[in-house]
């Protein structure tokens, strides 16, 4: 049997980007999926991501998040070799909007200023002034973002593929990876339905399947249904939709919503970020429409932005895997130096996923990054 150098379990965001980087490093990399490169039944589908910079979530998270901007920056240049290709990344800016001590709106101050993170204040009225889709309360403030905006999200992943065997990586897509062990001497070997591999070290990202692989994450991650809505809405101005930022809507009742510039015949996307119903099986979750989400996220439509009629033309199910603090887990499995994983990414990932690849292959290459240190395992 032939053994590589390195097996990535799955490739959908991150596992993609550490293919990339294992057959950059020069190894003889596998990458084995369950089903296929920029597939959507796992979380790293549904046309587009939000990339942000000034991270609410936490300031620590910005020193990776700049990395991140220079890879996928890279990326593209080397995937784009012609105008007919789509730019990965679309920076249109981000608009966060709420109450002026709002999770949000406190949180990308806090990055934008500890890092002197480019970026300006809004009153109500500034935005209705610019932005006249959105219906606001007389003290609702913005903080606008310039170099932010979204990722194409399933050709970024093609790309990362595509790259990656473009080095040498290769892949065996529709192989699901039942379990995997070490020898004594330190061999991988990993099970699948289509046989057994071989390798020096292994990569688990497996996202919502995760707790399949590494039962020891059992307690610390919860998946998540979230759907994801497009909308034609009638009588907007044209500009509105088109010329338009990301926004993020952080409303007092503690949901967070967020909306995403037309990229085609779709329309507008716009979901909500927070909730989402537990799934006990990823492999069979239901992909219907759920009429809760859409009704909270219509609601909030109907209260916060302005236009004629709306025409829900697209719903697309994904999967959030959530730690219990909403921050990644990037580590070493225990007593297993020559494997490592990327899980928990909590619905806000896919941004990083070059630089978490990255990472996961510079651990196991023996490199040291001190940014990740506060994603580690946590302490019981
Ligand atoms: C609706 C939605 C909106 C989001 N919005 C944003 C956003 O705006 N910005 C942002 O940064 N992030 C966002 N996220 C989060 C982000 O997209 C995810 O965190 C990220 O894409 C997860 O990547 P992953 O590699 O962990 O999982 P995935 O991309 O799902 O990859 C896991 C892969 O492992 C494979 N696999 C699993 N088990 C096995 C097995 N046993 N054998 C073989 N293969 C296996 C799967 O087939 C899959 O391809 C969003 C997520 C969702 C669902």
């Amino acid at each position: 049997m032939k053994t590589y150098d390195c097996i990535v379990l799955g490739f959908g965001g991150v596992g993609s980007a550490a293919l990339r980087y294992a057959a950059l490093h020069g190894w003889n990399v596998l990458g084995i999926d369950r089903f296929g490169p920029a597939h959507d039944k796992g979380s790293s589908h549904g046309r587009t991501r939000v990339f942000r910079k000034a991270y609410f979530e936490h300031p620590d998270y910005v020193p990776i998040l700049m990395e991140s901007a220079e890879l996928w920056d890279e990326l593209n240049q080397r995937y784009r070799t012609k105008p007919s290709i789509k730019q990965l990344m679309h920076q249109t800016g981000v608009l966060a909007i709420g109450l002026p001590d709002s999770k949000v709106v406190q949180g990308v101050l806090q990055s934008s200023k500890q890092f002197d993170l480019p970026h300006e204040k809004f009153t109500a009225a500034d935005i209705k002034q610019r932005l006249p889709i959105f219906n606001l309360r007389d003290d609702h403030v913005g903080v606008f973002e310039p170099e932010s905006g979204y990722l194409l999200v399933e050709q970024c992943v093609t790309a990362m593929v595509s790259q990656a065997l473009k080095h040498g990586a290769e892949i065996q897509s529709d192989t699901v990876a039942q379990r995997w062990n070490v020898s004594a001497s330190g061999l991988v070997t990993v099970h699948t339905d289509r046989g057994e591999f071989q390798a020096e070290r292994l990569i688990i990202a497996a996202g919502a399947w995760t707790r399949d692989l590494l039962p020891f994450l059992q307690d610390d991650l919860t998946v998540l249904r979230k759907q994801q809505h497009w909308y034609q809405l009638d009588r907007v101005d044209q500009k509105q939709v088109n010329d338009f930022p990301v926004f993020l809507f952080d409303q007092p009742d503690g949901h967070l919503y967020y909306g995403v510039p037309e990229t085609d015949y779709l329309g507008m996307k716009v979901c909500r970020h927070s909730g989402g119903q537990e799934v006990p099986n990823p492999t069979t979750i239901d992909r219907s429409l759920d009429s809760d989400e859409l009704a909270a996220v219509e609601s909030f439509m109907d209260q916060r932005l302005i236009f004629g009629r709306k025409r829900l033309v697209h719903h697309s199910i994904c999967m959030y895997t959530a730690t219990t603090d909403g921050h990644f887990l990037v580590d070493r499995v225990p007593d297993h130096d020559n494997v490592v994983f990327a899980a928990g990414l909590s619905g806000h990932g896919f941004k990083m996923a070059p630089s978490i690849g990255k990472r996961l292959v510079g651990m196991l290459a023996g490199d040291r990054r001190p940014e990740f240190e506060f994603l580690r395992l946590r302490a019981p």
